[in-house]
């Protein structure tokens, strides 16, 4: 049984538009919610995928985020991803060769309300961007420009934590340091790097125990 062998000239213009980035292609993908709740988890999930399926990814960090190391992004099950590291919203765009089909950025929270801007003329060029951060301050607060990235995304995945007193589902988290005296800390907003912890620093809390 004979196979044949010619090939079509062009492509159908039915073709899925997934199939080759450029304009068109380009989304928003935000993963938001408190700490501890698997978003950096879930951005390197997406990162691999993309990876696998031969895409062309972009990895960004925080400068002021040096918990896995500086230049890189880990997930807490081991999942490891290089990743560049920008200052300001404004570097992200020079870290993005032509031909990058996917950025993702960690930590979003850090970059401030440029990101909104930076993250749409990425995505109309026909890039996705994956962007996944604090969406809360650990004072209760929606935490820019995570809101503003929710409401222009194509997609937005809220994700939640496990309340450190009771086990319902956490939407905030809480500074749990017991040698801060109240009103010493600085703004809840502030991308400085005394609000980059772990465990030690802040618990997960659910609406009923987000007060103490
Ligand atoms: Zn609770």
């Amino acid at each position: 049984m004979s196979v044949p062998m010619s090939v079509p000239e062009s492509v159908p213009e039915t073709a899925p538009r997934e199939a080759s980035p450029g304009l068109g292609a380009g989304r928003i993908e935000v993963v938001a919610g408190p700490m501890f709740a698997g978003k950096s988890e879930e951005l390197v999930r997406r990162v691999h995928r993309a990876r696998l399926a031969g895409r062309a990814v972009v990895v960004v960090s925080h400068a002021l985020d040096t918990r896995s190391g500086a230049g890189r992004v880990a997930s807490h099950s081991g999942l490891v991803v290089e990743s560049l590291q920008a200052a300001s919203a404004a570097d992200l765009p020079g870290l993005v060769p032509p031909g990058t089909e996917l950025v993702a950025v960690d930590e979003a929270q850090f970059f401030g309300p440029g990101l909104v801007e930076v993250a749409t003329g990425l995505a109309d060029a026909g890039v996705v961007v994956v962007v996944a951060g604090l969406s809360v301050t650990f004072d209760g607060r929606p935490f820019e420009p995570l809101p503003a990235l929710m409401a222009v995304a194509e997609r937005v995945d809220k994700l939640t934590a496990v309340c450190a007193v009771c086990g319902r589902d956490a939407a905030y988290h809480v500074r749990v340091r017991a040698d801060e005296p109240p009103g010493t800390v600085a703004d809840a907003a502030a991308p400085v790097p005394a609000h980059v912890g772990g465990t030690e620093s802040y618990q997960a809390r659910c609406r009923l125990h987000r007060g103490g």
